[in-house]
């Protein structure tokens, strides 16, 4: 089974500091006071699988992201998040035992995806996400209101889920974009 092992962030929101997260296998529980980060984590995570709406991770712009500063603390110019993932199943179409998605965003608006620590396209993080069930649009990260909006969706909506649960979606893209030359 594929798992998160660990998610390191470093002047992501509330994580000025480097920090780096391990995780097991099993179930984690993270708590603490209101305020003190929780929900940050996982919007690394969904920020890290190519998240673009900055509204999705409690944003109004994407370089809301990027650590603010404080009283004491001054902003930073870029926000990175690394997250690791177990490949020992073979899941990720890579040529290692682990994954490790990297994404970089500076002030200046310039952005950097990597996987494996080699430069790549969102497309391709995309791409190596599709027919794992995880990833931006997957509902492995299920937020408050979102139960609601699965109950509610419409026929058509729910077809979506499907087919991507059940991997046909990277071929059904891969159709529209030969269609489109
Ligand atoms: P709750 O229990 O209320 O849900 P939480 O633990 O989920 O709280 P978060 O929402 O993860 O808390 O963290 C919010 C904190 O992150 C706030 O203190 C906010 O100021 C801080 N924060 C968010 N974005 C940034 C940023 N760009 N720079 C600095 N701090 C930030
Ligand atoms: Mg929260």
């Amino acid at each position: 089974m594929v798992y998160l092992k660990a998610i390191e962030a470093n002047g992501f929101k509330s994580f000025a500091d480097k920090v780096d997260i391990k995780f097991d296998s099993g179930v984690t529980a993270v708590v603490g006071p209101n305020g003190s980060g929780k929900s940050n984590i996982t919007d690394a995570i969904r920020w890290v699988l190519g998240e673009q709406s900055a509204r999705t991770i409690r944003g109004v712009k994407m370089e809301d992201v990027i650590f603010s500063g404080t009283d004491t603390r001054s902003e930073m110019n870029a926000a990175t998040v690394k997250l690791k993932l177990d490949n020992q199943s073979g899941m990720f179409a890579v040529n290692n035992d682990e994954v490790i998605i990297t994404r970089k965003l500076f002030r200046s608006g310039d952005s950097e995806y990597y996987i494996n620590n080699e430069r790549s396209k969102l497309k391709e993080i995309h791409e190596l996400f599709l027919d794992s069930g995880l990833g931006r649009n997957a509902y492995n990260i299920i937020s408050q209101g979102e139960v609601d909006t699965l109950l509610k969706a419409r026929p058509e909506e729910r077809r979506t889920l499907i087919e991507e649960a059940a991997g046909v979606m990277k071929y059904k893209l891969r159709r529209k974009e030969s269609e489109k030359r």
